[in-house]
């Protein structure tokens, strides 16, 4: 039975922070020890003021209702004045982002194993009628058995078949041309940022790089950018497939997800035994117990994080 109020839980320490949310590890003061759980908190005013009400609303909505090994579960939500509350389980060994500036590129089993069950949860979400918006290696979380994750689903969207969304999200590196463009997108958006996250694994950075996301956005849009001469070939093909600028003749804009998986440098591949998570992964945390935070930096507090939002923007929460 989980329990409804922050009270309830002893907070131990934040492991992640972003605009409006903090999440930190906790645990339940009325279960057994041993139980550990992610507590993702997010201010309401903050919320209010970036205009993101919506976006967290549809989160909890999206991630209480989806069911994959490859996505975060959440137990429960609530909220008081100050915070929404989205209790998840504790994935503990830390960020995808993290192995890969640590190792500075991934080899090609490796890149090709996380690529595999990033694949199946995209599939998942689409199937759904769900699109992610957010793929990056900051989001993708790695399980004390080393296998993958989705967290973060503040950008995402229910859509309908045929139509197209216009917000603008994402992260500057990560954007499909047509988010860029204001045109209108759909499901194609996670197969292009799909290409852009296995380019960023085995190359070590993604390919449309600058310090100034003008530069970026532009480099992005006339889909300029090279491969190193040590990628192989078939990541090579797969990559520019996705990579494609016009949506519509992206891979995977049509049949979805079975067009990818069919790509040679996919062969091979056992998909039921990723489902299954029966691939053995190239890398687990060690751990000293499940309450290990040694994968996560160390945040400072901030007490103001918790102060009470306005009486008219909590009304704006009265549906969470
Ligand atoms: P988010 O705002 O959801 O992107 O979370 C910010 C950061 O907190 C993530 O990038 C992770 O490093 C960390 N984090 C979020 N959810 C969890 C979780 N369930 N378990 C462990 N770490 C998490």
């Amino acid at each position: 039975m989980q329990s409804h109020h922050i009270r309830d839980y002893q907070i131990l320490k934040t492991i992640g922070t972003g605009t409006f949310a903090r999440v930190a590890i906790a645990k339940p003061k009325s279960q057994k020890p041993g139980t550990f759980y992610a507590i993702k908190m997010i201010n309401k005013e903050i919320l209010a003021k970036l205009k993101q009400v919506e976006h967290a609303k549809c989160e909890k909505r999206v991630l209480m209702s989806l069911d994959n090994p490859f996505i975060l579960k959440v137990y429960s939500s609530f909220q008081d004045n100050a915070c929404l509350y989205l209790v998840m389980e504790y994935v503990a060994g830390g960020e995808l982002f993290t192995r890969l500036r640590l190792w500075h590129h991934f080899p090609n089993d490796v890149a090709l194993f996380y690529a595999t069950e990033i694949l199946l949860a995209i599939e998942y979400i689409h199937s759904n009628n769900i699109i992610y918006r957010d793929l990056k290696p900051e989001n993708l979380l790695i399980d004390h058995t080393g296998h993958i994750k989705i967290a973060d689903f503040g950008f995402c969207k229910h859509i309908a078949q045929g139509e197209r969304t216009f917000t603008l999200c994402g992260t500057p590196e990560y954007l499909a041309p047509e988010i860029i463009k204001s045109i209108g997108h759909a499901k194609p958006v996670d197969w292009w940022a799909f290409g852009i996250l296995i380019y960023e694994m085995l190359v070590g950075h993604p390919p449309f790089f600058d310090n100034n996301p003008y530069k970026i956005y532009k480099k992005i849009v006339k889909g300029e950018y090279e491969f190193p001469p040590e990628i192989s070939k078939p990541a090579a093909k797969l990559i520019s497939r996705l990579l494609i600028l016009e949506q519509e003749n992206r891979l995977g804009a049509v049949r979805g997800s079975e067009e990818i998986k069919a790509a040679k440098w996919f062969r091979g591949v056992d998909w039921g035994m990723v489902f299954r998570r029966e691939i053995r992964a190239p890398w687990a945390p060690n751990l000293s117990g499940p309450g290990d935070t040694s994968s996560f930096a160390n945040y400072p507090d901030d007490d103001t994080f918790f102060h009470p939002a306005s009486a008219s923007v909590n009304e704006l929460f009265r549906d969470f």
